[in-house]
């Protein structure tokens, strides 16, 4: 058995595993065997940092998110950031309500602007603005906020601290091409329209509020191509970015798409 135990891969323990989970006396063996296997991926991917981006609601951060988990690396949320600059641009009266921005009054308040991670998601100051910024009156305002390229610069350099000790996994739009350039995994983010717009309205219905699909599409359209089309940083794919289209694949699909990128580039 522990000749075989160091040769395992994740694949091979799986099947190891099914031989014997009905056999008690192995129970404690596999679970430190496990530990073990978990323990070794964590001690031998390197730092790097893995940028994710693509276009609105195709899953990104839920798949950023269990990356990160699965190899112990920071999971960061950059759209989150342009989230909470337009919830302080909206409450402030900084745009209106078709859009215009006060860009020179913005900027200079920026200047004050506590915007930060903390538990349980976004803060500004001490006030946690996660569910605000989840809304669909800030999505609707967050791509014309995110082509100024004075908020660009505020949140880009937010966003590169936390590049500075490699081990994160980044989500957004310009991840890729702007923020890391360099990063070592970058994967573009794709999916039908529709589908995104199934999965989103979905998970906002699940969170309590009362959406219509066809808003729900209209306003990822709008982003797309809002931040597809925009001077600075437009969202685009990196040349070296590997696509993912995950209209017909579960999370599992796509952690196993994943992981097999992650062996073959980084002989794991
Ligand atoms: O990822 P999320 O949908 O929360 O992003 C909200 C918006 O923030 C995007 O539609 C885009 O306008 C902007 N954004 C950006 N660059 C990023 C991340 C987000 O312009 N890196």
């Amino acid at each position: 058995i522990s000749d075989r135990a160091f040769v395992i891969n994740n694949k091979n323990f799986h099947e190891y595993n099914i031989r014997f989970t009905n056999i008690d006396i192995f129970g404690s063996l596999h679970n430190i065997l496990y530990f073990c296997l978990i323990l070794m991926i964590h001690m031998q991917i390197p730092d790097i940092i893995i940028a994710i981006d693509g276009y609105s609601s195709t899953g990104k951060s839920s798949f950023a998110k269990i990356i990160a988990n699965e190899f112990s690396f920071l999971y960061l949320d950059s759209g989150a950031l342009y989230r909470g600059v337009t919830l302080f641009a909206i409450e402030n009266g900084f745009i209106t309500d078709d859009c215009t921005i006060d860009v020179p009054g913005l900027e200079k308040a920026m200047e004050n602007l506590d915007l930060h991670f903390g538990e349980g998601g976004t803060y500004i100051g001490d006030r946690c603005i996660e569910k605000e910024i989840r809304s669909l009156a800030v999505a609707g305002k967050v791509s014309p906020i995110a082509t100024v390229p004075e908020v660009r610069t505020f949140v880009d350099r937010k966003l590169r601290e936390f590049g500075k000790n490699k081990r994160i996994v980044m989500d957004g739009r310009d991840i890729g091409t702007t923020v890391f350039p360099d990063a070592e995994l970058k994967i573009f983010m794709t999916a039908e329209p529709m589908i995104r717009a199934e999965r989103r309205a979905a998970e906002m219905r699940a969170k309590g509020q009362d959406v219509d699909i066809n808003d729900v599409l209209k306003n990822l359209q709008e982003r797309d191509y809002i931040d597809s089309h925009r001077a600075t940083s437009p969202l685009t794919q990196a040349a070296d970015a590997i696509v993912l289209d995950n209209s017909h694949m579960t999370m599992e699909d796509q952690m196993v798409w994943i992981k097999e990128i992650i062996r073959e580039r980084f002989g794991l």
